[in-house]
C-alpha cells in the first residue's frame, strides 16, 4: 500500500484524546466501546438514527483554500458610507499581540479576577476612555452594538424615569435607521412609544420620559443641544446621547451639557468594520444611575494583601441573581474588542487621537470646499466627518461613476453622503472630487486643492468645540513607541491564565479549542474591510459564507432556517422569543404571555423571557435535577389559554439528558405553546440528536461555545437562531438590508448579520470537522466528562446523573458538605488558581458547587493533572475536617498564592512554601503565577470606582 492518498485529519487534532487514550479511558469507564458509552448516556427515543449530511472534511489546508476563494468574491471598495461603521487603521502591534493572539482571544470571562488582572486592567482603560471622551462619571466594559446600546439605554431610563406616567421615549428623526428599528422591537414589549419628532421644545410633551439624540447626528450635521437638554431636565425628562467617541475628541463632549446616558460604538478605534461586526459598543452615565448600568462594569478594590486589584463589580446584581426581575439580559458582550480600542487610545495618547480627529475634520472640510467649488451644495453646515451633497438629476450617474472608481457613498433623500476615515488620503479626496467633477463635466483641474488647504475654516461652531482634556491618566501617556506598547500589551496578557496556559473548565461555557486555522481568516482586508450597508453585489462572499453555514446549521439543529442576527446568546433568547411572539400574533393570540422556565435555567432564560413581555411561571426540579414533569404538566394546563412558551435547556444545566423531553415538548404543544431550546449545551447534542428532532420550535446556538468563536474574555459571540418552518416568516429583518420577509420581526441587532466577521470561525470548524468529525467530537466530549466523573466520584459527590449513571458533556461537583469545616466552594476555586488552573463554573446551576465541563478538546493527560489537582485538594480540605490545621489558616483560605508572598522574607504560615506554590510534581515544569492575592469583592462594591485612579492612590494601597 502506498501513502500517497494520506492525509492529517483536522478532527485529529481538534479532539485532544488520542485513539489509545479513548481506549484507557473507556477502560476506566467499564465499557468496551465508545458506541456503548453514548448509548448508556443518550436516550434512546431521541437518537438520532440518520448520520449528518455534511459535505466531506477538508484539511487544514483546503479550507484555507476554499475559504480565500470566497473572500475573493467579497470586493473591498473604499467605503464613504458613514453610518456608525467606518474603516480604521488597526496598529500592527494590537493586531499580531491581541487580535491575533490566543493569549488574548481565548480567555474567559474575567470572573476569577486573581488570574484576569491583564484584561480587568484594559477594560478599565477602555471605561477611563469612555467616560473621558464622553464627559461622564461612569462607563461600563462595553454592550453589543450601537443599537442594542441605545435600547439599554432607553430601558434603563424608562425603569428610573421620575414621572411614572410618562410612557413616550421622543427620539430624533435625524438618527441611524438601524439604532431606530432596534429601538422600536424592544420597546414594544415594555408599552414604550417611541415618538419619532424633532427635538424642540414643543415637543417634550408631558408624556415623554427621555429623549433621544444622536451627536453628530446621522446625517453628520451637528447641532447644539444644551438649551434643549437644560430644559428637558426642568421637565424631570432625561437625555440620551449616541455618539462617536473620534468625533468627541473636537467637539464638546455631552457629559458636558447635561447627557444622562451617551451611547455609541467604540469600533473606530481600531476595529475592523468586519461586514457589521464584533465591534464594542459603550454606554456611560453619571454617577446617579451608577447601580443601574447595564453589562459589565471593572471596579477597583484591594486583594488580601492590601495591594491594588481589579474584579467585575457588582456581580451579585448580574442578571444571574435578578432573573426575571433583570433590567437588561446583558450576558457575553464584546470584551475582546473593548480591549482592542483601549488599546488604540494607549497607543496613539490624547494628542494621537487628537491629530487623528483633526486630520479627519480638516480633509473633511477640504473635499467640501472642493466639490461646493464645483457647483454642488453641501447641506451641513455644521459637521465633523460627514457631508451631505444634494443632488437630484446626478444621483444616479454619479453613484454609477463613484462604483467605477471602487467608492461608495451613502445614498438617500437625494443627497450624497460622505464620511472620511482616518485611512483616508489626500489622493483620495483628488479621486471624490474627480467623480464629483466628471459628473458636471469638469475635470480635476478646475479645482485645485491645494488653493483650500490654508484656508480650510472651522466646521465646528466655536460653542462646540471641546476644551476640556481627556485620556490625561499616565496609562494613556506612557506607551506611545512600539517597544513600549508591545511591552505593555505582554505585561497584561503574562497576568491573565488562558486556555495558553491550561484546560478552562467552565460547565455550560464549553471552552474548547479555537484554532488556529478557523481564526486566520478573521483579519484577512476582505472579511475585515467590508461596511455592513455595502452593495449587495460586493459581498458575495460574505453570502456563500453565510448561507453554506446556515445550510450546515439547519443540519445540525434539525430546522428550516437560520437567523444570523443575534449577536450573544442571550440576544437569541430574545430574538427567539419574539419570533415566537410574532408567530402567536399573527393567529390572533395576542394574550400568549406565559413563558415556563424550569428553576435550574441560566438567568438570562427569565431576562430575555420578562425583555420580551412575557411573565415566567417557575417550574420545578426534582431531587434528581430533573424537571418535575407532572409540576410541568399542571402549569402547562392550568395556563393554556395563555401559554406562549417553555424555555429549556437540553442536555439540562445539571448536565443530563433528561428521558422525557419529547413528552415535555409534547405537552407544551398541546396546550398552544413553543418550545424555545437553550443551545448553550449544543455540543453535547452535535450528530447525535438535535433541537429540532427532539421537536423544539426555536433554538439559539452560541457559536462562541459549541461552534468554536473564541471567548474574548467575555466577548465577542454569536447566537444565531434556529427555527422551525412556521416560524421562518418571523425571522428579523433589517432596516437597511432586507433580509426576512414581510413578516418579519424588526431587527434585534445593528447589523443584518450580527457579528459577521467570526461567522468564518464557525464555517471553519465544521468544513474542517464534517459531520463523522462533528460526532465524534460530541462522543468524546461526553467520554472526557464521564472519565472526570469517574476519577473525581469517590472524592467529591457528583449531584444528578442520567439513568445509567452517566452525565452528558458536564458534571455538577458537590462542595456544600465541605461547609461545615468552614470551606467554602470559593476556597476550592482560589486554590484551583495555585495549581495551575481555572475554576470550573462556581454556584450554577446549583448554589455550592463547581460544574465542571472539560469539552472534547483536551487530552486524557490535561484531564488528569486536573483531577490530581482537585484530588489533592480535596485532600487538603480532609485535613481541615480532620482538625490537623486550623479552619481559618491554612492554604486553602489564603489561596491563591503570589509569586511575592511566597518569595517574602517573612513567612508565618502554617504550611511551607513549597506547599503553597508547588504542592503537586507537575507544577514544577510549569507554574502559572496569580498577579495579586484574593480581591475583596465588598469592598469594591461598596466604594465603585469605575475608572482608572490616579497614580498616588497605586502608592496608598
Ligand atoms: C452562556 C449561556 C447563555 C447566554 O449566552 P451569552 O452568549 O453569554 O449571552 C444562556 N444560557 C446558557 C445555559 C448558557 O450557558
Amino acid at each position: 500500500m502506498s501513502n500517497i492518498n494520506y492525509q492529517e485529519k483536522f478532527q485529529d487534532r481538534h479532539n485532544g484524546p488520542s485513539a489509545s487514550q479513548v481506549e484507557e479511558m473507556l477502560t476506566v469507564l467499564g465499557v468496551s466501546s465508545l458506541e456503548e458509552l453514548i448509548e448508556q448516556t443518550v436516550p434512546a427515543q431521541i437518537r438520532k438514527k440518520e448520520p449528518l449530511k455534511l459535505p466531506a472534511a477538508l484539511s487544514e489546508v483546503a479550507y484555507l483554500e476554499k475559504v480565500a476563494q470566497i473572500a475573493e468574491k467579497n470586493k473591498v471598495f473604499k467605503s464613504y458610507i458613514g453610518q456608525g461603521y467606518f474603516d480604521v487603521i488597526l496598529p500592527g502591534v494590537i493586531q499580531r499581540n491581541v487580535f491575533e493572539n490566543p493569549g488574548w482571544y481565548t480567555q474567559y470571562t474575567p470572573y476569577q479576577a486573581e488570574i484576569a488582572q491583564g484584561r480587568l486592567q484594559a477594560l478599565l482603560n477602555f471605561q477611563t476612555m469612555v467616560s473621558d471622551l464622553t464627559g461622564l462619571e461612569v462607563a461600563n466594559a462595553s454592550l453589543l452594538d450601537e443599537a442594542t446600546a441605545a435600547a439599554e439605554a432607553m430601558f434603563m431610563l424608562y425603569s428610573t424615569r421620575k414621572n411614572k406616567d410618562a410612557h413616550t421615549f421622543l427620539v430624533t428623526p435625524n438618527i441611524y435607521p438601524q439604532t431606530l428599528d432596534v429601538l422600536q422591537t424592544r420597546a414594544v414589549p415594555f408599552g414604550v412609544e417611541i415618538r419619532v419628532a424633532d427635538l424642540t421644545v414643543d415637543n417634550l410633551a408631558d408624556d415623554v420620559f427621555a429623549a433621544f439624540v444622536q451627536y453628530p447626528a446621522a446625517d453628520g450635521s451637528v447641532a447644539d443641544y444644551k438649551e434643549f437638554t437644560a430644559f428637558a431636565h426642568d421637565k424631570n425628562i432625561t437625555i440620551c446621547v449616541a455618539t462617536d467617541l473620534m468625533a468627541l475628541a473636537l467637539l464638546t463632549p455631552p457629559g458636558e451639557w447635561g447627557a444622562d446616558v451617551v451611547v455609541g460604538n467604540s469600533q473606530r478605534f481600531g476595529v475592523p468594520m468586519g461586514f457589521g461586526g464584533p465591534h464594542a459598543a459603550f454606554f456611560a452615565t453619571k454617577d446617579a444611575y451608577k447601580r443601574n448600568i447595564p453589562g459589565r462594569i471593572i471596579g477597583v478594590t484591594s486583594d488580601s494583601n492590601g495591594e491594588y486589584a481589579l474584579r467585575m463589580a457588582l456581580q451579585t446584581r448580574e442578571q444571574h441573581i435578578r432573573r426575571d426581575k433583570a433590567s437588561s439580559n446583558i450576558c457575553t458582550a464584546q470584551a475582546l474588542l473593548a480591549i482592542m480600542a483601549s488599546f488604540y487610545a494607549v497607543y496613539h495618547g490624547p494628542q494621537g487621537i487628537k491629530n487623528i480627529a483633526l486630520r479627519i475634520n480638516d480633509l473633511t472640510k477640504l473635499a467640501d470646499k472642493a466639490i461646493q467649488a464645483l457647483g454642488y451644495k453641501q447641506v451641513n453646515t455644521s459637521y465633523f466627518d460627514t457631508l451631505r451633497f444634494e443632488v437630484d438629476k446626478e444621483l444616479s450617474p454619479l453613484k454609477s461613476e463613484a462604483l467605477n472608481q471602487e467608492l461608495n457613498f451613502y445614498y438617500a433623500d437625494n443627497t450624497v453622503g460622505i464620511s472620511i476615515d482616518e485611512t483616508t488620503t489626500l489622493a483620495d479626496i483628488e479621486t471624490i472630487v474627480k467623480v464629483f467633477a466628471k459628473i458636471k463635466g469638469k475635470s480635476v483641474n478646475d479645482v485645485d486643492l491645494s488653493a483650500f488647504t490654508n484656508e480650510l475654516g472651522n466646521s465646528i461652531p466655536e460653542e462646540l468645540e471641546r476644551t476640556s482634556d481627556y485620556l490625561t491618566h499616565p496609562v494613556f501617556n506612557s506607551y506611545h513607541s512600539e517597544s513600549e506598547m508591545l511591552r505593555y500589551i505582554k505585561s497584561l496578557e503574562a497576568k491573565d491564565l488562558s486556555l495558553c496556559h491550561s484546560m478552562i473548565p467552565l460547565g455550560s461555557c464549553t471552552m474548547k479549542l479555537n484554532a488556529t486555522t478557523e481564526m486566520v481568516p478573521v483579519t484577512w482586508a476582505r472579511f475585515g474591510g467590508l461596511h455592513p450597508f455595502a452593495p449587495v453585489d460586493q459581498t458575495t462572499g460574505y453570502m456563500q459564507l453565510i448561507n453554506e453555514l446556515n445550510d450546515w446549521l439547519c443540519e445540525i439543529t434539525g430546522f428550516a432556517k437560520m437567523s444570523f442576527q443575534p449577536n450573544s446568546g442571550a440576544q437569541g433568547e430574545y430574538a427567539g422569543l419574539m419570533v415566537i411572539r410574532a408567530y402567536h400574533h399573527s393567529r390572533g393570540d395576542l394574550h400568549r404571555d406565559i413563558c415556563l422556565i424550569p428553576a435550574s435555567a441560566h438567568g438570562t432564560n427569565p431576562a430575555s423571557a420578562s425583555m420580551a413581555g412575557l411573565k415566567v411561571v417557575v417550574v420545578k426540579c426534582d431531587e434528581r435535577g430533573n424537571i418535575d414533569v407532572e409540576d410541568l404538566r399542571a402549569k402547562a394546563t392550568e395556563h393554556a389559554a395563555n401559554l406562549n412558551s417553555l424555555m429549556v435547556t437540553y442536555p439540562s444545566t445539571h448536565g443530563v439528558f433528561e428521558e422525557p423531553i419529547v413528552e415535555i415538548c409534547n405537552i407544551i404543544h398541546e396546550n398552544g405553546g413553543q418550545v424555545y431550546m437553550d443551545g448553550a449545551n449544543m455540543n453535547a447534542q452535535v450528530g447525535l440528536t438535535s433541537p429540532g428532532y427532539i421537536g423544539a420550535d426555536v433554538c439559539h446556538l452560541n457559536l462562541h461555545k459549541t461552534f468554536c468563536i473564541p471567548h474574548g474574555g467575555g466577548g465577542p459571540g454569536m447566537g444565531p437562531i434556529g427555527v422551525a418552518s412556521h416560524l421562518v416568516p418571523f425571522l428579523p429583518n433589517h432596516e437597511v438590508i432586507e433580509i426576512s420577509g414581510e413578516e418579519g420581526i424588526s431587527a434585534v441587532s445593528a447589523a443584518p448579520f450580527g457579528s459577521a466577521s467570526i461567522l468564518v470561525i464557525s464555517h471553519a470548524y465544521i468544513a474542517m470537522m464534517g459531520g463523522e468529525g462533528l460526532t465524534d467530537a460530541t462522543k468524546t466530549a461526553i467520554l472526557n466528562a464521564n472519565y472526570i466523573k469517574a476519577r473525581l466520584e469517590s472524592h467529591y459527590p457528583v449531584l444528578y446523573a442520567g439513568a445509567n449513571g452517566r452525565c452528558a458533556h458536564e458534571m455538577i461537583l458537590d462542595c456544600r458538605e465541605f461547609k461545615n469545616v468552614g470551606v467554602e466552594v470559593a476556597d476550592i476555586a482560589k486554590r484551583l488558581m495555585d495549581y495551575g488552573f481555572h475554576a470550573p463554573t462556581v454556584s450554577f446551576p446549583v448554589a455550592g458547587t463547581l460544574m465542571v465541563e472539560p469539552t472534547e478538546s483536551e487530552s486524557k493527560a490535561e484531564l488528569d493533572r486536573f483531577c490530581e489537582a482537585l484530588i489533592a485538594i480535596r485532600q487538603e480540605i480532609a485535613a481541615v475536617e480532620n482538625g490537623e490545621v486550623d479552619q481559618k489558616d491554612n492554604v486553602l483560605k489564603h489561596a491563591p498564592h503570589t509569586a511575592r508572598v511566597v518569595t517574602a522574607d517573612e513567612w508565618d504560615r502554617p504550611y511551607s512554601r513549597q506547599k503553597a506554590a508547588y504542592p503537586v510534581e507537575y507544577l514544577r515544569v510549569n507554574k502559572f503565577w496569580p498577579s495579586v492575592g484574593r480581591v475583596n469583592d465588598s469592598q469594591g462594591d461598596r466604594t465603585l470606582i469605575c475608572s482608572c485612579p490616579p497614580i498616588e492612590a497605586y502608592a496608598e494601597a
